[in-house]
């Protein structure tokens, strides 16, 4: 069955069960294996069906990431350098974004990152006692980190602790080494991201 191409579809009603919310849709159907097929018309259809159950339930998309002092302070200080003011819940969604999108696909900082949470600079964020963070995430963000969640069986909200805490490392052990070169970089990505959010 793994090896079907499903060339005898029809027309057939589906459901899939999202955040507790049930999505209803027409798909063509998988004649043999019943495999659903998403077409355009079926994803533009989930885009306006996730977008409305946010704009009626906006509490099932707050993501709490938990953080230790020393990161929120340093998470701060980098909000604080901006030239322009924003919160912490946008520059904590931004995190995953410039981490996983950029960051691990650069060349030359690829490899710097590739290694970090298990160097001091990242356990000097992750050690000792943590507070959970809200965070509120927009629907295309959530279903990316739902993706990326698939991809590494991390939770969406581990993504964010993970994400934040590999940038703020790869900065400071950076800065640490007079290496402001990648740091430069990092921190100019993390703004470009932020200029658009
Ligand atoms: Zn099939």
């Amino acid at each position: 069955m793994t090896d079907c191409e499903h060339i005898k579809t029809s027309l057939k009603k589906n459901s899939e069960e999202f955040l507790g919310h049930k999505f209803s849709f027409k798909a063509e159907t998988c004649d043999i294996c019943e495999a659903v097929l998403w077409d355009d018309v079926v994803n533009k259809k989930f885009q306006i069906w996730i977008n409305s159950l946010y704009k009626k339930h906006a509490d099932l998309f707050v993501v709490q990431p938990r953080f230790t002092k020393q990161t929120l302070d340093s998470l701060d200080q980098e909000i604080n350098s901006l030239a322009f003011s924003v919160n912490r819940a946008v520059v904590l969604r931004a995190m995953s974004y410039v981490y996983i999108d950029d960051i691990c696909t650069l060349p030359d900082v690829a490899e710097h990152a590739a290694g970090i949470s298990v160097r001091p600079a990242y356990e000097y964020f992750d050690t000792g006692p943590k507070r959970p963070v809200k965070v509120r995430v927009r629907p295309h963000h959530y279903l990316d980190l739902l993706t990326w969640s698939k991809l590494t069986g991390l939770s969406p909200a581990r993504i964010i602790e993970k994400s934040t805490m590999s940038m703020l490392a790869l900065i400071k052990e950076q800065t640490d080494e007079n290496e402001s070169y990648q740091a430069g970089k990092i921190r100019e990505m993390m703004r470009s991201i932020l200029r658009a959010a």
